[in-house]
């Protein structure tokens, strides 16, 4: 395909002094303001793509650890060069204005939708607006451990590229201010190690200015080399925000329709893509019979699927979603299809009868095994598809921590045995929308134990499986009473 010119771009150039050594600063860094006119095929199309988004989600889960900017340095600098290569600046280019189309969207394109949607239409929206937000924010982050990897010169290449006004000051220039810059900072404890300074125009420092953090003189502030990135960074968030926002609108006018049926799913399904590991087949050997299923919704399953679970349990039906996420869960964690034949029919026929199960649900099932049709077998969804999914009124799937109203999940959350404190830390992290990192602090509440993050349901049920199937410590002489009492109690809190 050939890219169509979104807007104008700089490169910068290696050079300088106090390189960080990092893949990720290769001296090609740009404010991507000139979309690549070039020819790639679909398979680099994709591939580019989706190597970027292995970054940026490795990022994303990196900052979810609490990393600070230092630690960071080096792990997207791994990352990038894991996944983007040393020599990427065409992939860098390109890669990054494929997920400029597939993040850039917002509610514009649900107004295509019937009446039918439009109860639906502020969720749609909100989660839209959040696509755009995380790629502002990731790319961001990128971009600033990019640049403060970078040398000096080839910072200040792609500032005078990009006509950003901040010069690096000369050592006679320097020196020639140096008692101020050093009573500026005496006089706000800062400790600057910094030998480089850069003039930069008052009114973009703001905050500095005000704070009295910065010497100034004739509307210039004179400002260390370590703030340097947070205004680089702000430049080009901004002009990345105002970028998307035109995008979108060509995305809507023309691009959607015209790739309509080429580059338009691929792009729309890029933002559901999920990255993590395949469950289309069980991870561990242990067979699942349906005996143990009860026994392993309390105790095993996320709450998602939970949820799903018990409420086909109490209706003995579910709607179309529902059954399609919950049938492909039990099958990714080892159920025979055979069995979930059986679980299926058991359930339905008490609400529609054996007749109509076998002839109007059970080829859906066979389907989801890939028995019938095209004969694919089918995937698990991922959390993100599942957050991003979009229930009506009477489906109950999706994720919880995005779907249920806050009453619903603080009762769903209680019955999971949570305290109050652990309750609140979910739903706040819930408000914040960060759904997934709601449902690891909820695995490990449930579990006792830390998580390695959550990104799958069946990654869930894994991991718990493997936990709670660990060999127990022999208890320590003398307290053998207590340790059991304490893992019955464990037990029992897990399960109820
Ligand atoms: Fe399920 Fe994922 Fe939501 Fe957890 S975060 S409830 S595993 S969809």
């Amino acid at each position: 395909m050939a890219f169509r010119s979104i807007g104008a771009g700089g490169r910068a150039e290696d050079g300088g002094e106090d390189s960080r050594g990092g893949g990720a600063g290769s001296g090609k860094l740009s404010f991507y303001e000139a979309a690549p006119d070039e020819e790639i095929s679909l398979e680099d199309f994709e591939e580019y793509a989706l190597d970027r988004l292995r970054v940026l989600k490795g990022i994303e889960e990196e900052r979810s650890r609490g990393k600070k900017m230092e630690e960071m340095d080096p792990l997207v600098s791994d990352l990038w060069r894991k996944h983007m290569g040393s020599d990427s600046s065409k992939k860098d280019v390109i890669s990054h204005f494929i997920l400029r189309l597939a993040y850039c969207r917002t509610y514009g394109i649900f107004f295509r939708f019937s009446l039918f949607w439009i109860s639906r239409l502020f969720n749609s929206r909100v989660f839209s607006e959040d696509l755009r937000r995380w790629f502002l924010g990731i790319e961001s982050v990128l971009f600033r451990h990019r640049f403060r990897c970078e040398m000096p010169a080839a910072q200040q290449k792609l500032m005078d590229d990009c006509n950003l006004p901040y010069k690096a000051m000369t050592s006679a220039e320097i020196e020639a201010v140096k008692e101020n810059l050093e009573s500026v900072a005496r006089s706000t404890n800062q400790v600057s190690n910094s030998k480089m300074y850069y003039k930069v125009p008052f009114e973009d420092v703001p905050e500095l200015v005000s704070g009295r953090k910065v010497y100034l003189r004739r509307g210039e502030a004179f400002v260390p080399r370590e703030q340097l990135s947070f205004l680089v960074v702000g430049q080009f968030r901004s002009r990345l925000s105002k970028a998307l926002v035109l995008t979108n609108r060509k995305w809507i006018s023309f691009i959607a329709g015209e790739e309509k049926d080429r580059l338009a799913p691929m792009v729309e399904a890029l933002s559901t893509r999920y990255l993590g590991p395949d469950y289309t087949q069980p991870k561990s050997s242990n067979e699942i019979s349906l005996q143990d299923l009860d026994q392993l919704a309390k105790a095993s399953f996320p709450l998602c699927m939970r949820s799903l679970f018990f409420q086909l349990r109490d209706d003995h039906h579910l709607r179309h979603g529902g059954r399609q996420q919950l049938g492909l869960f039990l099958k990714g964690i080892g159920l025979k299809l055979e069995d979930a034949l059986a679980f299926w029919r058991a359930e339905f026929s008490r609400k529609v009868g054996v007749e109509k199960f076998d002839k109007e649900y059970a080829y859906n099932v066979r389907h989801n095994y890939g028995k019938e049709g095209k004969r694919t077998d089918y995937t698990p969804y991922s959390c993100v598809k599942l957050i991003m999914s979009t229930p009506g009124v009477g489906d109950h799937h999706g994720c919880p921590y995005r779907h249920f109203s806050e009453d619903k999940l603080r009762a769903s959350l209680g019955g999971l045995g949570l305290n109050s404190r652990q309750v609140s830390s979910a739903l706040e992290k819930t408000r914040s929308q960060h759904y997934q990192l709601a449902c690891a602090e909820v695995f490990e509440a449930v579990h006792g134990c830390s998580s390695d993050g959550i990104n799958h349901p069946n990654q869930y049920f894994e991991q718990s499986r493997a936990l709670l199937q660990q060999p127990k410590e022999e208890p320590a002489s003398g307290g053998e009473n207590n340790n059991n009492d304490a893992n019955e109690e464990k037990t029992t809190l897990m399960i109820s």
